[in-house]
Order: structure tokens, then C-alpha cells, then sequence
């Protein structure tokens, strides 16, 4: 989509500092402003501004993203564990409106988040 910051990157228009996982229907890539050790974000190819835009027809691409996050999560050798985050819509600080999970490890994370 025009004027979409991922789908520029997903096109390659911007480039990313480390890509990290590539292919038909998913692209991963380092987070630019990282809040722990290890953030990734995994973002559909598709263009699909939030959770609130999932359908059947996609439901199944989203399923896929969190197989991608557990073998991101194996390569990070994030054995401890760790989150994966979805924002969607202005309360929760969604800024990119095209969906994406953070990938995040490497440190303790508290609960409730913030
Ligand atoms: P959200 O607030 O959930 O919409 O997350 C958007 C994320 O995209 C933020 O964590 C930003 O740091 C990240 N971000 C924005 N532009 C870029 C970029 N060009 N490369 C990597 N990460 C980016
Ligand atoms: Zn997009």
C-alpha cells in the first residue's frame, strides 16, 4: 500500500539495518528502537492494517506468523522465553498501521505490561 512504511520495507524502497527472516508471506526485520536485547519485528507481506481487519481469509497467515516467531525464538536462542506483542489501535500505541508482532527477548519482562 501506498505511504505504508512496512510495505516499503517489504518492497525493499527502505531499506532495514538486519533483516532477519524472509519469505513468501513474511518478513522479519531488526526493530529501529529496540526495548530489549532481542526486537523483532514480524510483519505479513500482505498488507493488513490491524487485528481488527483479520477475516478467515487471513487468519491463517497469522497462525503462520507465530510459527516464524517460535523459530526466530529458537535461532535467538531465546530458551527462557519470550514475548510476542501485538498493538492494535491508538490505546494500545499501534504507530504503523500495518499489522506486525514484536519479537521480544533477552531480559525479564514484567506483567501487568505497561
Ligand atoms: P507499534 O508501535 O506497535 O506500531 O510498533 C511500530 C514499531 O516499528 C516501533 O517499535 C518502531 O520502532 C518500529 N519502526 C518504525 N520504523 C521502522 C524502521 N524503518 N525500521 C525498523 N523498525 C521501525
Ligand atoms: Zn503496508
Amino acid at each position: 500500500m501506498k505511504d505504508c512504511i512496512f510495505c516499503k520495507i517489504i518492497s525493499g524502497e527502505i531499506p532495514v539495518k538486519n533483516k532477519v527472516f524472509e519469505d513468501d508471506k513474511v518478513f522479519a526485520f531488526e526493530d529501529l528502537n529496540p526495548q530489549a536485547p532481542v526486537h523483532i519485528l514480524i510483519v505479513p507481506k500482505k498488507h493488513i492494517a490491524c487485528l481488527n481487519e483479520v477475516n478467515q481469509e487471513n487468519s491463517e497467515l497469522l497462525g503462520y506468523i507465530q510459527l516464524v516467531a517460535s523459530q526466530i525464538a529458537k535461532q535467538k536462542n531465546l530458551e527462557g522465553g519470550y514475548r510476542l506483542v501485538n498493538n492494535c489501535g491508538a490505546d494500545a500505541g499501534q504507530t504503523v498501521l500495518h499489522i506486525h508482532y514484536h519479537l521480544l527477548g533477552g531480559r525479564i519482562f514484567a506483567w501487568p505490561p505497561g
